[in-house]
């Protein structure tokens, strides 16, 4: 029996196992934290389900949000493998039915046109925070009844390598051996696999990091178009300096939330099946990508982390648009004024601009004056914005279409850690790949 170490059970790790098991191999799953159900929310990017876990559970299923999965199998492939992840978290628990007004979306698509913008038809699913863990723990079950070796609370920390060749992983907890190597470690488990990468001498390239705000707003002003799509994804360019804007991660009904990384406290949102606000957040982000002589996006983002939690005393900023506009401060007296209230309490009222670059804030404001063409409203001067909100991306680690490694063939990567997807259906996508390739191996 062929066996595989698959380091990290998130989305990636969870599908590539599933399809291995099917098969007949030995899995030998490695990951750092808990099972689903003893989690911890301040444990928010590591333990099974990984970074998804407490997440909004909002699945986009089509092959181009959340990467871009037709770099490595064709577009129909692409779809059959978003279908396959679909129809596996709905046998484990997800309710039937998409979330969107699918007939509503080309007018949608054309009012945004007409605006200049470009609109994003997804077919969305909205699991919620509250029920994703359940079905995360479903699927696990079934894995460990079908024989998966499960190592949890261990860490993967440097590979076994004999004669050259790749033989297995050496753990906290000891040294685990097997026939191939997946590596689906997310985004936790970026910077080790780029030093694994880096001492095995794999290339890596950098991919360009999302810097911006999140913005909330009444929901009386998004519900128009939320209620066509759920989470709507608009693509802007903006007028100043053309610079791609987006939507991203739309909470109608939802919360602002904080989270600590490492070195910075980020924003976020999220929105319960059972509990409701009067907001709706989404974060607005700009794409940046640096080029030579810093390529490094990643560290420049960092910086800009680093400063606003400076500014803020290690609290998120928050500002109303209007005062941004007029290059004024906000503050708790103009906030208890303000025709939205805040659902993140645990913030300080400030300045935006002292914290963002002037390229990004003109971005934002700019982006928003366009957006607001068709979702009039959202430009208003009390609409809120929350900073930093900022995407880090992981380094692409250099791997054929097979997501396998040129120079040494039994390593196999998939998932958000090797810069191969960036949310939890083409995470998983990418794990059925790897898995599959390694079969297509024997
Ligand atoms: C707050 C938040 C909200 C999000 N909301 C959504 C959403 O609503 N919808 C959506 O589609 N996407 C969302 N995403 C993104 C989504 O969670 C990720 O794209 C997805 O989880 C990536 O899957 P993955 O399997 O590649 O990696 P991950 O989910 O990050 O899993 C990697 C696993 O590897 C483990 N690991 C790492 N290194 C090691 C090591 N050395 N040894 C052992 N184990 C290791 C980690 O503990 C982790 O459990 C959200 C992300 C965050 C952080």
């Amino acid at each position: 029996m062929k066996s595989v170490i698959i380091i990290g059970l998130g989305p990636a790790g969870l599908f590539a196992a599933k399809e291995l098991l099917n098969a007949n191999y030995k899995v030998i799953s490695i990951e750092k934290g808990k099972a689903p159900k003893e989690r911890n929310k301040k444990e928010l990017l590591f333990g099974v389900g990984g970074a998804g876990l407490f997440s909004d559970g909002k699945l986009n299923f089509n092959p181009f949000i959340g990467g871009d999965l037709t770099e490595f199998v064709s577009l129909e492939d692409a779809n059959k493998l978003i279908e396959e992840v679909h129809n596996t978290f709905q046998n484990f628990g997800m309710a039937n039915g998409y979330i969107n007004q699918t007939e509503k979306m080309q007018e949608l698509k054309e009012r945004a046109i007409k605006s200049g913008i470009r609109f994003i038809e997804i077919k969305q699913k909205h699991i919620g925070s509250d029920y994703l863990p359940g079905i995360i723990d479903n699927l696990l079950q079934n894995l460990i009844q079908k024989g998966l070796e499960l190592h949890l609370e261990t860490d993967a920390q440097e590979l076994i390598i004999k004669d050259g060749k790749i033989i297995g992983v050496k753990t906290n907890k000891g040294e685990l051996f097997a026939d191939y190597i997946l590596f689906t470690v997310g985004r936790w488990g970026s910077l080790w696999l780029n030093k694994i990468a880096h001492d095995l001498d794999l290339k890596t390239t950098f991919l360009p990091v999302d810097i911006g705000v999140r913005v909330e707003t009444s929901q009386e002003i998004t519900k128009a178009i939320t209620d066509i799509e759920y989470c709507p994804k608009f693509h802007i360019y903006t007028k100043t300096y053309d610079d791609f804007v987006r939507t991203f991660c739309v909470n109608p009904q939802g919360f602002v939330v904080s989270e600590s990384y490492d070195k910075f406290i980020n924003v976020n949102g999220h929105s319960l099946r059972d509990i409701k606000s009067d907001n709706t957040n989404f974060a607005f982000l700009v794409k940046i990508k640096l080029t030579e002589p810093a390529e490094d996006s990643n560290s420049y983002a960092q910086h800009i982390g680093k400063l606003a939690n400076f500014l803020g005393s290690g609290k998120p900023i928050l500002q109303r648009l209007g005062d941004l506009k007029t290059g004024r401060r906000t503050t708790w007296n103009k906030l208890e004024k303000n025709l939205v209230q805040p659902t993140l309490k645990d913030v300080v009222p400030g300045d935006i601009s002292l914290l963002l670059p002037h390229r990004i804030v003109t971005d934002i404001v700019e982006g928003l004056e366009e957006l607001d063409k068709i979702m009039p409203g959202i430009a208003s001067n009390y609409t809120l914005l929350y900073a930093p909100e900022i995407k880090l991306s992981a380094m692409r680690v250099s791997c054929n279409k097979n997501l396998q490694s040129e120079k040494y063939n039994n390593l196999f990567f998939a998932g958000d850690g090797a810069g191969l997807s960036g949310d939890i259906v083409n995470a998983a996508s990418t794990g059925l790949i790897a898995a599959r390739s390694i079969i297509k191996e024997n």
